[in-house]
């Protein structure tokens, strides 16, 4: 039985979007740069934190969260005024002499979810795009890495009202307590069972979602790729976060001619960039679940690389496995650990209906240099979103909308794409007073009807 009640914590943010104070951009703005502020005097507390929570060294804190999160805030503080401003609409004949605009107004009470694997980034992205779209936060941040989530709540919880920027702490009673409660956005980020239990929970309420969920992203590397680049940004990727990213490369698919040639490289790039057990900045498998998940793949009798694993360190070896086929227990579900399995094929169009018959992924990548094959990929398969002869880097392009798509979930952000998932556009019609034809108006005569039909054939 779960007696945990939120409903005064989500009052309270109720209230506080009812003052309206964060419809005043100058509120947003001055949150958002006291956020930059908090951040920055917090960054040795952080990094401490996540270096204990899993092994992230403070190199990779920096270039794949904090700079991240430091892009948005300064995207957010000079665009807000923009993003936010009315926006004038063409009206139609039939409702002249009128002018139509649009106002972009904050949902309201706003609950963000996040997930472990960079955690500071999954939760104050989603944050900064509801705080500038005047929304209030309640945040939850996954439990999983402790000592990173008590960070963000003492940091979050001493500089912010908590009617509008507040961290709740805890795991499954702690989310199911909150799902109980009314709000009028979810964000959230994590894996698809948990996705679907979040959207059912939305649905009573009618409250829009966001989902931003995971899956397995494939990657195309075909004959016609460069491929000493394609290698060096392959392995980058794939073992970045002990390969506990959401967008990496979950499988390889490549063409059978370069196959022998490419592994050896890849090997080699392996070595050279030292991602291995011994590395002390090699990432951590988060808990013990996910290393005893991951290790039963190492059982597999394709390993053709790596297979290593240390158990108290909670640390895999980049693994490499070959001669997969789409049946081998691998390719059911998202791997979401430093292991690649690889397919070789023949015939690009039997590759991807292979992928095209599954779940539409979250990423994928294209490492060719024929437009031809580039565009037959990219037209043929959905997906959320991917590069082309690079991978995982268009979620640094803040230009770009980021998320999912079918089973890896719904709705996207970054830049104006979050600003919009935090707000409603309101559609107004402003009348002049000086005009108003009687044709809609009773008695309905069969004449007026005739002069409607005709009227709007013309208009
Ligand atoms: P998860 O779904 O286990 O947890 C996410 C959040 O849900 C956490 O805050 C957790 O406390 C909560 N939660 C867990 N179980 C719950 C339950 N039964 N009821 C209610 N709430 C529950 O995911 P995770 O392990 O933190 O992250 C890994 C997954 O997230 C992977 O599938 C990955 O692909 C995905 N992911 C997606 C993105 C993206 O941007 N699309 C980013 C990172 C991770």
């Amino acid at each position: 039985m779960n007696d945990l009640q939120f409903s005064d914590e989500i009052q309270t943010q109720r209230d506080f979007f009812h003052s309206d104070a964060t419809k005043n951009i100058h509120f947003r703005i001055a949150q958002l740069k006291k956020l930059s502020a908090v951040l920055k005097e917090n960054e040795s507390k952080m990094a401490e934190a996540i270096f204990l929570d899993f092994g992230k060294s403070e190199f990779d804190l920096y270039t794949t969260e904090l700079s991240i999160i430091y892009g948005d805030l300064d995207e957010s503080v000079k665009k807000i005024k923009s993003w936010s401003k009315r926006k004038r609409a063409r009206t139609n004949v039939l409702n002249m002499p009128a002018k139509s605009f649009i106002i972009p107004e904050p949902l309201g009470v706003s609950l963000i979810i996040g997930a472990w694997n960079y955690p500071f980034q999954l939760c104050l992205s989603p944050a900064i795009a509801a705080i500038s779209a005047g929304c209030t936060v309640v945040l939850k941040p996954s439990e999983l890495p402790s000592r990173t989530s008590a960070v963000m709540a003492e940091m979050i919880n001493s500089h912010f009202d908590p009617g509008f920027f507040r961290v709740i702490e805890g795991g499954v009673p702690e989310m199911t307590a909150l799902l109980n409660e009314k709000y009028d956005k979810i964000f959230f980020t994590g894996s698809i069972p948990v996705g679907k239990i979040v959207y059912q929970a939305a649905a009573k309420h009618l409250t829009p979602v966001t989902l931003e969920l995971g899956g397995k992203s494939p990657v195309f590397v075909t004959a016609r790729c460069n491929m000493d680049v394609t290698v060096r940004r392959l392995v980058w990727a794939k073992f970045l976060n002990a390969g506990q990213t959401c967008i990496a490369p979950d499988y390889l698919m490549i063409e059978k001619s370069i196959e022998s040639i490419f592994l050896q490289k890849f090997i080699a790039e392996i070595v050279r960039s030292k991602f291995a057990l011994e590395n002390s900045n090699y990432v951590q498998i988060v808990n013990e679940r996910n290393f005893d998940r991951i290790a039963q793949y190492l059982a597999s009798k394709e390993i053709f690389y790596g297979g290593e694993m240390d158990r108290e360190k909670r640390h895999i070896a980049p693994t490499l496995l070959t001669n997969v086929t789409f049946d081998h227990p691998i390719m059911k579900d998202e791997i979401f650990g430093p292991i690649l399995p690889v397919i070789s094929f023949t015939n690009l169009e039997d590759a991807i209906l292979q992928v095209k018959e599954r779940p539409k992924p979250l990423a994928l990548y294209v490492f060719s240099d024929n437009r031809e094959e580039q565009n037959r990929i990219l037209s043929s398969i959905s997906f959320g979103g991917g590069s082309i002869n690079d991978a995982i880097m268009h979620i640094a392009n803040q230009y770009l909308p980021f998320g999912g798509v079918g089973d890896s979930g719904m709705g996207n952000y970054h830049g104006i794409a979050g600003f919009r998932a935090f707000s409603h556009e309101k559609s107004i019609l402003h009348k002049g007073n000086f005009f108003e034809p009687s044709l809609k108006y009773s008695p309905h005569t069969a004449s007026r009807l005739n002069w409607i039909k005709r009227l709007m054939s013309w208009i």
